[in-house]
């Protein structure tokens, strides 16, 4: 099945054509008759019109749905078949609308709607996937009860709310809670559940279940563990409960995204939920504990307050991301949470708002909304939500969101309504922060200073590139956190926050005995690219004295990226000084292990081409890494003494235990190996792969193994262990490609795709493959132009089974305009070779036509 494009140009939607439906939507009554390949869905719906409709068109989005009847208040009426759905003639007053269809859910390869995962059906309706079980007004704003009826052998059977009976061949529920359709979810097939129970704080007691396939019981413990500690967060930090008696996650291992939040029935990608200390590492376990807390955080910010519409996506997803990082970081490290945040935000974001498809968090138009499940409206939305927050201040910011709750409880809404909440709780006008909102790109904000007679003056100077649609930007209001040592590195101004709204802003502060260092943009308090003329010693000096852990770390990244630069541009050798103030930093075990990981983990290729680009240089890939090889095997080389007493120093013996603590220290131990290994030819990461018992310290020591081509021997021996599990052999699969030299990784990426466990149809596997293809830069990006071949050969095989898939990864051809005139050639023939795809999918076409035309 595919969602055939036709030749003429697809449909555009645009945010100011909003109208609401002319119909409330009463009650929804579903009845399923399960089977592969004709599923019989029965709709009993009743509509009462809008007595101030503006639009009384009665139309409901039905897409590959065969109709086999539809009835009025009992009596067959013919509907017309439209674009997209069905129209038919009403009558003014209430009436039950009743339609059959069958539907193909083995054939649905899409993984949109109802369709088979190894022999379970399952739904995926966010965003626009309920139109493929049934006709239905499918859009946010139409929110109704549901009660759902399945009829089939398999042995359990799920749908949303609570369950209101069940016998041999049937099940019933009920969900009390209007919802919007793209919430709606069911499943059925031969499951386990791990039980677990949570009492609210009003004293409710909470049925809690994850259900996997047999043999999975045992990787369910943890997920339950961080479900229970995400409902006692929520209560404790927000005041929120949860609101059924059930609540059931479930685990499928084809699956387009992380996980979905339907109500009280989660569905999750295997590779989100299922975790064991000798199946999952630590970041798995993190990730884990972040992605439930996420979906379970939707229970109040997505679907009791949902969306009024697509264009709004980034109202549930900023908050939802927020709130996810509020948690991990009060569950781990603030501190270590944030890095790792702006580092993802760095990779994903801002090379998306640098490019062809930069787009506003709140776009204003689109033609396949799954586009826009990106970077932008998750990170950057939750990026905006905690520059609101500290605006506001902290209690302002808890007022708002009670407010938030209290009055828009069961609606749909839009940015507006969640602005005016903090406008009337804090009596602050944000129609300037608003441009947040509705502007693309990622701000510049040069600063300059100036000292004399004891005060110190900070001038902010803020631009914004022009991005596709948006030639010109107005300033934004900009959260600019600020702190000042004194030279010999204490704080002498503590961190407070100035507020940047117009395009040039001096800030004095007084009375200072000497001209201070400035500590600015501390805890990246704003989503800005900061641009300041300064040394490489005063980096140096913050990396050692800040007091601020985020600009501690700030400050030796923008270190290492100079010293990067410089060996790139100028064939430099690595900075002796930049050498020395790591090894300092390593050896002091003082310091946070997990912290002084972060130091050591370089900066990525992407992002020093990126740099490179932003400063008017062309990339050049292959230097790029040849300059990272070398600064790694000279800091390997300086570190040659301490490295066997900081590997022993770092090495966690005993039990396995994911927590925050023994991660930092595994994450240290594991860079230290990989630099040990450059130099012991691989006998500690031998020792340390035939005596692991963990997954975290297994891959560590395999990793670096691989990189340092010594690995054959274990690579065999972790397939032949782990053959049977398809999350670990995902890893298996990326991590070939990941650790391949430039000139072999497309090879490798292409003898990997005819491997037996190769798989267009489960999209782990296929972004494990081609995923690690895009990841591995210079490997991607090798003059030969093989990388980009296999990614387009690919794309174009996966389209016709999963155009969702295939359009998000066809974003990593997004930087293509960074590099020379010959990869660029090259990269467009390759876009143009698959907008040229007969039958290609109106998601691919358009992410392929909006790189092109910028
Ligand atoms: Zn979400």
């Amino acid at each position: 099945m595919n969602d055939a494009a036709p030749n003429a140009a697809p449909q555009t939607f645009y945010l100011k054509d909003y109208k609401p439906f002319g119909y409330e939507v009463e009650s929804v009554k579903l009845t399923f008759q399960l089977s592969p390949n004709a599923t019989k869905v029965h709709s009993a719906i009743r509509f009462n019109p809008k007595a101030d409709a503006e639009d009384n068109r009665f139309f409901l989005h039905g897409e590959q749905l065969s109709l086999i009847s539809a009835k009025i208040d009992g009596t067959p009426v013919t509907a017309r078949l439209v674009d997209g759905g069905l129209e038919c003639d009403v009558p003014r007053t209430s009436f039950l609308w009743e339609a059959e269809v069958e539907i193909d859910p083995a054939a649905n390869t899409a993984l949109e709607g109802l369709y088979m995962s190894n022999g379970m059906y399952c739904t995926q309706c966010e965003a626009e996937g309920f139109r493929k079980i049934t006709y239905y007004p499918d859009r946010p704003d139409v929110m109704s009860t549901f009660t759902v009826r399945i009829e089939g052998d398999e042995p359990v059977m799920l749908s949303n709310g609570n369950p209101t009976g069940a016998g041999e061949g049937w099940a019933e529920w009920h969900d009390p809670w209007p919802k919007p359709a793209y919430l709606f979810a069911l499943v059925a097939g031969d499951l386990v559940n791990h039980p677990g129970s949570f009492t609210t704080k009003s004293g409710k007691d909470v049925e809690l279940n994850i259900w996997v396939r047999p043999g999975d019981e045992g990787k369910c413990a943890f997920g339950m563990e961080a479900l229970k500690k995400s409902m006692k967060w929520d209560e404790d930090v927000y005041g929120l409960e949860y609101d059924l008696d059930l609540f059931n996650i479930v685990a499928v291992d084809d699956f387009n995204m992380g996980a979905m939040e339907n109500k009280g029935l989660n569905i999750f990608n295997s590779s989100c939920v299922l975790a064991s200390p000798e199946t999952s590492t630590d970041a798995n376990f993190e990730r884990i504990e972040a992605i439930i807390a996420h979906e379970y955080f939707h229970n109040w910010t997505g679907n009791r307050i949902t969306c009024r519409d697509w264009f709004q996506l980034c109202l549930k997803e900023g908050l939802t991301v927020f709130r996810d990082a509020q948690f991990t970081a009060d569950m781990r490290s603030e501190p270590v949470k944030r890095i790792e945040d702006v580092i993802a935000l760095r990779a994903r974001q801002f090379p998306e708002d640098g490019g062809p498809l930069a787009h506003p968090p709140r776009p204003e138009e689109f033609q396949e909304i799954n586009n826009f499940y990106t970077a932008t409206v998750y990170e950057k939305g939750a990026e905006v939500i905690g520059m609101l927050k500290r605006l506001v201040g902290d209690d302002n910011y808890y007022k708002a969101l009670n407010l938030y709750f209290e009055r828009h409880d069961g609606q749909a809404c839009t940015i507006e309504d969640w602005l005016k909440v903090f406008e009337d709780a804090t009596g602050r006008d944000l129609s300037q922060f608003k441009l947040w909102y509705s502007q693309a790109g990622t701000p510049r904000v040069k600063v300059t200073e100036d000292y004399a007679d004891g005060t110190y003056t900070l001038t902010f100077e803020q631009s914004t590139p022009p991005t596709p649609g948006q030639p010109e930007k107005a300033p934004r209001v900009i959260p600019m956190a600020v702190g000042l040592l004194s030279p010999n590195g204490d704080e002498v101004r503590g961190t407070q926050v100035l507020e940047l709204t117009e395009a040039k802003q001096s800030f004095t502060f007084d009375g200072l005995a000497s001209k201070p260092v400035p500590s600015i943009l501390r805890e990246f308090s704003a989503p800005v690219i900061l641009e300041r003329e300064t040394t490489n010693s005063e980096r140096a000096f913050l990396l050692a004295h800040d007091t601020d852990p985020f600009n501690r770390w700030e400050a030796g990244n923008a270190l290492a990226k100079e010293v990067r630069v410089a060996m790139v541009l100028d064939g430099a050798a690595p900075d002796a000084a930049y050498l020395d103030a790591l090894e300092k930093l390593v050896r002091d075990d003082e310091q946070d292990p997990a912290f002084r990981a972060l130091v050591l983990s370089p900066p990525s290729q992407s992002d020093i081409a990126q740099t490179l680009h932003e400063r008017g240089h062309t990339p050049d890939p292959q230097t790029i890494y040849d300059a990272a090889e070398t600064f790694t095997q000279t800091l390997a080389q300086q570190l040659e003494t301490s490295l066997p007493r900081l590997y022993a120093a770092t090495t966690v013996e005993g039990l396995y235990v994911p927590d925050a603590d023994g991660a930092g220290k595994r994450a240290l131990n594991s860079r230290i190996l990989s630099l040990l290994t450059r130099l012991d030819g691989g006998e500690q990461a031998a020792r340390q792969y035939a005596s692991a018992d963990n997954m975290t310290q297994q891959y560590a020591a395999l990793a670096a193994l691989m990189k340092a081509e010594k690995g054959e021997a274990q690579s065999k021996a972790f397939f032949e262990q782990w053959q049977d599990d398809r999350l670990v052999m995902d890893k298996w699969f990326a991590l070939q490609i990941a650790c391949a030299a430039p000139e072999a990784t497309a090879a490798t990426a292409k003898e990997l795709t005819q491997h037996p466990l190769f798989s267009m149809k489960n999209p782990n596997r296929f972004r494990a493959v081609m995923g690690a293809l895009a990841g591995n830069h210079a490997g991607f990006h090798h003059a030969s132009g093989a990388g980009y071949q296999l990614l387009a050969e690919n794309l174009i095989a996966l389209d016709s089974v999963n155009p969702q898939t295939t359009a998000r990864m066809c974003a990593a051809f997004q930087t293509w305009k960074r590099y020379d005139s010959k990869r660029q050639a090259q990269i467009q023939a390759e876009l143009e070779r698959i907008l040229a795809t007969s039958g290609l999918s109106r998601d691919t076409h358009e992410m392929v036509s909006r790189m092109l035309s910028a």
